[in-house]
């Protein structure tokens, strides 16, 4: 394994408008640079690192090493392979930190060419049109014949050693040294995903947090009320006794959004002793919750209920207790779960006196 992975994170981006050079920005919950460090020394293939950069960076593995860059891109090039030079490696790979989307998968194969030829560069064709500003003509370019060149590209040492040691010509590749100095160049197809970061719109700099929150709740089961379920009417013996309608489900959901939310709980929000929420229907207690959530960019991501009581059968009443959930909370049905949950006859719940019922919610937040 006498192969060397070099990391050009000098640049100063002076299309990314930023202090921070693009190279060390988060990127995907890590700073750009180590996608690549990451995937090289996941790819087993590098017995060394090297990571050119102006900016004081610490790494604790052992074949890592850091050095300065030089003030253009080619240069950096040039002073890590002066670094290497006595080290008796083989093939070198050169890459960008701008860009950190390139599979393992891609440096296996570059290295597998390598075997009969002193140069690998990958490439990719353009979907547009291409015209060439030649003096005061404009040429149509055979879009077939349009190579993009990527990296990462890799050499045997030597003979980029000796290409790139006396360069004083402002390249943006090291295939433009093989190619200025007719030598010859293996292309291999890479890949559209293997982007360059170079403005802040290529960044998603989203970073999701995600939140969970719990809720129970328990009434009692009284003759002559109506039993509301999930924001409907479920036909039954009695209905739940409370201050509002007493639909367990809504107020077990409710609780866990509140909690998700880290905003206390239903009693604080609706208090009981308030005669403006008596005999208040549930949804209705709902809808500020679900229209603070979207208002904060809060998402759902999935909701598991446990419905505890003997009667009646949640099985029968699971899809249209789910299709009003969805529309009450705005949701994708496919995120709902609904349980039942006999307790053996037992206390209260077993004898049909009371419905208890527990929810689980998960939400995401993006920043
Ligand atoms: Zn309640």
């Amino acid at each position: 394994m006498s192969n060397c992975f070099i990391l050009l994170a000098a640049g100063k981006g002076k299309r990314f408008k930023s202090k921070n050079p693009k190279q060390f920005v988060n990127y995907k919950n890590k700073p750009l640079f180590m996608h690549s460090v990451d995937k090289a020394l996941k790819s087993n293939l590098f017995k060394e690192i090297v990571i050119v950069t102006n900016k004081k960076i610490k790494m604790s593995y052992k074949n890592i090493k850091i050095i300065k860059g030089g003030k253009e891109r080619y240069k950096s090039s040039q002073k890590a392979l002066d670094f290497i030079k006595n080290k008796k490696f083989v093939n070198v790979f050169i890459h960008d930190a701008a860009r950190p989307n390139f599979s393992i998968n891609l440096l296996k194969n570059l290295k597998k060419h390598l075997g009969k030829n002193k140069a690998v560069v990958p490439y990719i064709n353009t979907e547009n049109t291409t015209k060439y500003v030649n003096k005061n003509k404009i040429i149509n370019l055979k879009r077939e014949k349009v190579l993009l060149t990527q990296t990462p590209q890799c050499f045997r040492f030597k003979d980029l050693y000796n290409l790139s040691k006396y360069n004083k010509q402002l390249v943006t590749d090291e295939a433009t040294l093989f190619l200025n100095n007719n030598k010859k160049i293996k292309f291999i197809k890479g890949e559209e995903t293997n982007i360059k970061i170079t403005k802040k719109t290529d960044l998603d700099t989203s970073i999701i947090k995600t939140f969970y929150g719990i809720g129970f709740d328990i009434h009692r089961l009284i003759k002559n009320k109506k039993l509301y379920l999930g924001g409907i009417k479920i036909p039954f013996h009695s209905g739940l006794k409370g201050h509002s309608d007493g639909d367990v489900i809504l107020h077990s959901i409710i609780d866990a959004l509140l909690g998700s939310l880290r905003k206390k709980d239903i009693g604080t929000l609706y208090p009981s002793n308030k005669n403006n929420f008596k005999n208040i229907r549930s949804p209705k207690m709902l809808r500020p919750i679900i229209s603070d959530l979207k208002k904060n960019n809060y998402i759902i991501n999935n909701l598991d209920i446990n419905l505890i009581c003997e009667r009646p059968k949640v099985s029968k009443h699971r899809n249209k207790i789910i299709n009003s959930l969805s529309k009450l909370m705005n949701i994708d049905k496919n995120i709902i779960n609904l349980k039942g949950k006999t307790v053996e006859k037992l206390g209260l719940i077993g004898k049909e006196n009371a419905i208890a019922c527990e929810a689980i919610v998960s939400i995401n937040k993006y920043e």
